[in-house]
């Protein structure tokens, strides 16, 4: 890797690309963010990253789960929408009678052979930008001629697993970012991979991180970036830019949360709590 195709990423690095809140915007310029995921036990995975997408800005919000995510997602975050697969534990199909600005997916969803089904059929017809996040990464893993059909520039957000499932076991930290350049430029997708110094890997170009803690290593903290970056794009950003700032705007919230709560007592909901602050921080 040549030194001039990395970039640290920063303050200095995000605030050119930052888009300011117009004084005459309605919630319908700012995108119609779409969530898919979640199973039995595991709604909550949805309700993160639904909550990330707005509270990053997004007009609107939309989720969609199983049946039994309908009253604990309206209850506890009045502020999205729900849509609701004909199952009651887990999707089996994805009709949409909406038309999303981008989709996030895959959180909490589970392996259950119809949901495989369900996302591969979703995947072949789907032109929407696209962030796909665990289980939704693990059924591209599992069926490889899907990654053919993804549009350009989707973003992918594979904890360390979960990358190992997708581009095969690597030698050291070396083999592990060539092997996934290589597998970013094949695809035209976007890497994320995720850990201390997260790395984005777009275009033979790597991206690392400034931001973030250990504190971020606890339940959930990768569903609310999988909706920070929905949301991102949501308002206009393209896809590279939402993914190194929304990158940024976790880890630097998860900083300014950490002087609250010490590293032990993060939980993913303060993420998203201190995104106010990551913004504020810019300036
Ligand atoms: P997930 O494993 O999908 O919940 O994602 C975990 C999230 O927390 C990712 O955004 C990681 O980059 C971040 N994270 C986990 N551990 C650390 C760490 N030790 N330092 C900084 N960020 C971390
Ligand atoms: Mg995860």
């Amino acid at each position: 890797t040549a030194v001039t195709d990395v970039e640290l990423i920063g303050k200095h690095e995000v605030l050119p690309n930052y888009i300011p809140r117009d004084k005459f915007s309605h919630k319908g310029q700012l995108g119609h963010s779409l969530i898919i995921g979640g199973s039995y036990g595991k709604i909550g995975a949805v309700t993160l990253a639904s909550r990330a997408t707005l509270s990053v800005g997004a007009g609107l919000v939309s989720a969609y789960v199983p049946k039994c995510g309908y009253i604990p997602l309206q209850t506890s975050f009045p502020e999205a929408m729900v849509i609701t697969d004909i199952d009651e534990e887990k999707i089996t199909q994805i009709k949409l009678d909406i038309t999303p600005t981008v989709i996030g997916l895959g959180m909490g969803a589970g392996v259950d052979k119809k949901t495989i089904d369900a996302f591969e059929e979703f995947l072949k017809d789907n032109k929407v930008p696209m962030v796909i996040d665990a289980d939704g990464i693990n059924i591209l893993s599992k069926n490889k001629v899907l990654l053919e059909l993804l549009p350009s520039q989707t973003i992918l957000t594979p904890h360390p697993k979960e990358l190992e499932r997708l581009i095969g076991n690597w030698k050291d930290d070396f083999d592990k970012l060539e092997k996934t350049k290589a597998f970013a430029k094949k695809h035209d997708i976007i890497i994320v991979i995720k850990g201390a110094n997260t790395i984005i890997v777009f275009d033979n170009k790597l991206y690392v991180n400034t931001t973030g803690n250990p504190g971020l290593s606890t339940a959930g903290s990768g569903d609310v970036l999988t909706g920070i970056i929905t949301g991102l794009i949501s308002q206009g950003y393209n896809p590279l830019v939402a993914t190194i700032f929304g990158v940024y705007l976790h880890g630097k919230s998860a900083d300014i949360a950490v002087e609250n709560y010490g590293y032990q007592s993060l939980i993913a909901s303060h993420i998203i709590d201190y995104l106010g602050a990551a913004y504020l921080d810019l300036f």
